[in-house]
Parts: structure tokens; C-alpha cells; sequence
């Protein structure tokens, strides 16, 4: 089923790259606007880039030939009574459904010194949200002995992480009392702090940066901490500002329903731009599930988005992160193991026998069988919980069932991998390891085999 008329999407990133390379491929005419020099490619993978291990061509995303694909094309203005939107140029492009996929932008913190009189960053600062941020990052890497990284979120570890492969002293400062603070809890924070020490980086947590001067950055706790480099990675809010501008109803995020529109019936929003009921995700596996629904939307199908499952992974060198729903908010009953030798912390969130929320740090061997669980909600007996936590033996991906998630950034099953021949075929017909790549190994072992589903791991 192709869509009726053109559909236009603004934002060149991941979720427009999946939606638009969809809809070509079932013959709807797409046309896509971004603001980049470069077609779209993997975000998540910029660390590897800035790191040496990718090559910045390898990281582009696939998209279909008959994607009319409009590189250096920013939107300025949505006029959506006459469906047209107008990009830098004054040139105007009309649609007949329009899609919003701005993503998101990071937020500066209050940091003085980090901004020249000209407005730009001062040239030791850095952002690290594009390819072109991560090539001037990473052609300051050579002269540099010295980095700060301000912000220990996920993209905060992940830079913190190349830029010590690359050879640098790394230091990460983080306002909150611990790191990852929006994912983990304290233990798992502590146990990351452990490991980055561990692996050369210092970490400063409950201490903000407040001043850039020539001598270093200053913390709020006085401490002085000279650097050649300091990278932003302090967070960042959905890119509503066209939006609002044309009216449609924005909170955090513009707001959509559970066909993914926006207040104007031909608008639709996807990815980390959009708001869904109180929800705003900012992860990749949600903004591909939302593209990929809404390719079968505009093609015609009828179904819901019932709101994003979140499942964050790390893609970091040495540290193993894996986060399912939200367990810092989520209620039930926690069972957890914490063991501080080998710095491993798992958790698991249990409501009436359900796990509803599940954190891995250290260890993300059984990684597949709990996300099975939690994916299916399959009902767990009294001892079960525990005893997933305590064993210590990965579960072999042959014991996983058809139906579990193997690629969380895809959405891909193991049984949908056992269908393929070669790590080709399944890259190219699920996508399957080309988002984060965590699943790469458990990939690779499924191809090909059939289920021991039923026979006891
Ligand atoms: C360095 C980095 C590492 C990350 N690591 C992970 C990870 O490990 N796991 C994970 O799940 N997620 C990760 N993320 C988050 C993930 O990349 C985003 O959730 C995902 O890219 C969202 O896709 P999107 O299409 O909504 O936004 P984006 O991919 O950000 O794309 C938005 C695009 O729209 C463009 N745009 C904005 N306004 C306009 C305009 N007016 N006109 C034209 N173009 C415009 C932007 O320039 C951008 O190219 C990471 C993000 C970054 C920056």
C-alpha cells in the first residue's frame, strides 16, 4: 500500500532516515528536509567514530534510492493552512502529510566562559550531538592531554570512554549525587564510578562547573581542574520551536496521539521531538518503533502506538549498561544483587510476579532471558527473581524463544534472526545490529539454528 500524496519530513535523523527509507520502499513518494550537510547516520555511534574504531562513512544510515533527500535544507517555518513549509532559502515545499522528526537540542549549562562575545563556543569547548561537532572534537584530540567531560549521563560515558582510548586524562563532572542519575540508582552510579576510576577517569559527582577560565574549570566546590578540552553533555529538550511557532500544541515535546498526530490532523510528529501521552523518550528504539508505525499509518494501515517500552543500552568501550522501563520510578517489589568485587549491580523491579522494570551494570549476560521476561510479562514464580539475579552462567542464545527482543534498537526477534542466512541478510532485511550494536554476538549465534525453547537454560 503506498501513502496518499507526498509526505514531507522535516529532520534528517534517525527516526526520518528509518520512515522515509520505509516509505520509499513501498512506493510512497517522500521528500526529506535536513538541516545537515551529511545524509542521516547513527548518533549512537558517533563515539565509536570519535574513538577510531568507526570510520565516519560506516556509520551512514541505509535509505532507499527513491528517498528525495534534501541535505543543507533548514525548515524555517511551517505554514501548514496552505501545507506548505518554507525552508532558510524562502523557497517553499508543499505536502500532503507532514512529518516532524527535529529531534532534540542540548541544553548549555550555566557555566560562564564557555561562550565567546561572538556567540560561538569558546574554542576549547565542545558539543558532541552531530558528525560535524565529533570531527572538531576530534581534530582537537591530537594537541589536547587534557579533557573534561561536564555531564555523566549516557552520552557523557560514552565520550568520557573514547576520549580516554584516544589517550587522553578524562574527567567527568556530574551535578547530580551520582551518574547515570536519570537511569540507575545510587549503587549502579556508584559501581560506574568505580569502573571509569578503574579505567583512568576521574569522576566528580554533586559538583557543578560554574566558571571557564584560562587556568581550567572552576567547580562550585572549589576545586580547579585545568583541561585542554571541556565537551557538553549535560542533556538536551525536544526541538519544538517550529511547532510552537505554527500553533500546534507543544509541552515538552509536541504533542501526539495514538496515530502519532500532532494537533493539525497532516502533521505528525516521531522521535525525540514528539510527546506521547506524558512521555518524551530521547533513546533510539523508540524512535524507530514510532517511524516504523508510522510508515504502515501513512500507508494506510490501522493501528495504535500505545507508548514506548523503553530499553537504554550503553554503547561505551568497557562499561556495560542496560536499563529496561524506568526503574528509579517505577512501584513493585525490587529484588537486587549488588557485589562491588566485580562491579556488577542488577536489579529487577517485580509487581505481582511481573517484572516491570530492570537495571544491568556489569553484567549483561542475562540480559536476553530477563528482557524475554519482561517483554512477554511472563508471571514469575516467588524464587524466580532471585535466582535470575544470583546465577552466574550467560544463558546461550539458543534457550531464547522466538518471540524474545534480540535487537532492542530494531525491534527484532530472535526468531525473525533465525530466519537469516549470513549477518548480511539480517543487518540488510531486520536491521538487527546496526543500532547500538550490543546484540552483535547474540546475532551472530542465532543465524541459521532453530529453538531449545522449553529445555531448561
Ligand atoms: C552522541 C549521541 C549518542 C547517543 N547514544 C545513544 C545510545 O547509545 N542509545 C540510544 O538509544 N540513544 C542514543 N542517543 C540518542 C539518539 O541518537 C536519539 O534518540 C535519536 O537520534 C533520535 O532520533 P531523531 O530522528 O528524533 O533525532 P535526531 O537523530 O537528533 O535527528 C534530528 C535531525 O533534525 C535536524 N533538524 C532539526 N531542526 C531542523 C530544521 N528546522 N530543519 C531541518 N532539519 C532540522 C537535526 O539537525 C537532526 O539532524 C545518542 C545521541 C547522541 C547525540
Amino acid at each position: 500500500m503506498t501513502a496518499r500524496g507526498r509526505t514531507v519530513v522535516v529532520g534528517a535523523g534517525m527516526a526520518a532516515a528509518r520512515l522515509a527509507d520505509e516509505l520509499a520502499a513501498s512506493g510512497s513518494p517522500v521528500t526529506v528536509l535536513g538541516d545537515e550537510p551529511h545524509p542521516p547516520y547513527n548518533r549512537i555511534l558517533l563515539s565509536a567514530v570519535l574513538e577510531g574504531t568507526h570510520d565516519p562513512d560506516a556509520i551512514a544510515l541505509p535509505l532507499h534510492p527513491d528517498v528525495d533527500l534534501r541535505r543543507d535544507s533548514r525548515v524555517v517555518e511551517l505554514h501548514t493552512a496552505d501545507r506548505e513549509v518554507e525552508l532558510a532559502d524562502r523557497s517553499r515545499v508543499p505536502y500532503d502529510a507532514l512529518v516532524l522528526a527535529t529531534g532534540s537540542i542540548p541544553t548549555l549549562p550555566p557555566v560562564r566562559g564557555l561562550v565567546r562575545l561572538d556567540g560561538r563556543l569558546h574554542e576549547r569547548v565542545h558539543a558532541f550531538r552531530s558528525l560535524e561537532d565529533c570531527r572538531r572534537l576530534g581534530a582537537a584530540v591530537p594537541g589536547a592531554r587534557t579533557a573534561v567531560v561536564v555531564g555523566g549521563g549516557l552520552l557523557g560515558l560514552q565520550v568520557a570512554r573514547a576520549l580516554a582510548r584516544r589517550g587522553l586524562e578524562v574527567e567527568v563532572v556530574e551535578g547530580g549525587e551520582h551518574l547515570l542519575r536519570s537511569q540507575v540508582d545510587a549503587k549502579a552510579g556508584a559501581i560506574l564510578a568505580r569502573d571509569l576510576r578503574r579505567l583512568g577517569t576521574s569522576v566528580y559527582t554533586g559538583a557543578r562547573a560554574t566558571r571557564l577560565t584560562d587556568e581550567g574549570l572552576v567547580l562550585d566546590n572549589g576545586v580547579l581542574l585545568p583541561t585542554d578540552l571541556v565537551v557538553l553533555t549535560a542533556g538536551g529538550r525536544p526541538s519544538t520551536a517550529l511547532a510552537r511557532r505554527a500553533g500546534l500544541e507543544v509541552r515538552r515535546g509536541v504533542v501526539v496521539d495514538h496515530e502519532l498526530r500532532t494537533s493539525d490532523p497532516h502533521v505528525h510528529a516521531i522521535g525525540d521531538c514528539a510527546q506521547h501521552r506524558d512521555q518524551v523518550t530521547g533513546f533510539v528504539p523508540p524512535a524507530w518503533e514510532q517511524a516504523g508505525l508510522l510508515a504502515r499509518l501513512l500507508t494506510g494501515s490501522t493501528i495504535r502506538y500505545d507508548g514506548a517500552r523503553t530499553v537504554a543500552r550503553l554503547r561505551a568501550t568497557d562499561l556495560d549498561v542496560a536499563v529496561l522501563g524506568d526503574p528509579e520510578r517505577t512501584e513493585g517489589q525490587v529484588v537486587e544483587v549488588t557485589n562491588p568485587v566485580v562491579g556488577s549491580h542488577r536489579k529487577l523491579v517485580v509487581r505481582d510476579g511481573v517484572i516491570v522494570a530492570a537495571t544491568l551494570v556489569g553484567d549483561l549476560s542475562r540480559i536476553g532471558l530477563i528482557t524475554q521476561h519482561y517483554d512477554r510479562g511472563t508471571v514469575l514464580g516467588p524464587a524466580e527473581p532471585g535466582a535470575l539475579l544470583m546465577a552466574d552462567r550467560p544463558v546461550q542464545p539458543a534457550y531464547l524463544a522466538d518471540d524474545t527482543e534480540v535487537c532492542a534498537c530494531a525491534g527484532v526477534t530472535a526468531g525473525r534472526l533465525r530466519r537469516c542466512a549470513s549477518l548480511e541478510e539480517a543487518r540488510a532485511s531486520t536491521r538487527a545490529t546496526t543500532g547500538c550494536g550490543g546484540c552483535a554476538d547474540t546475532v551472530r549465534s542465532l543465524l541459521g539454528t532453530t529453538t531449545l525453547e522449553g529445555v531448561s537454560p
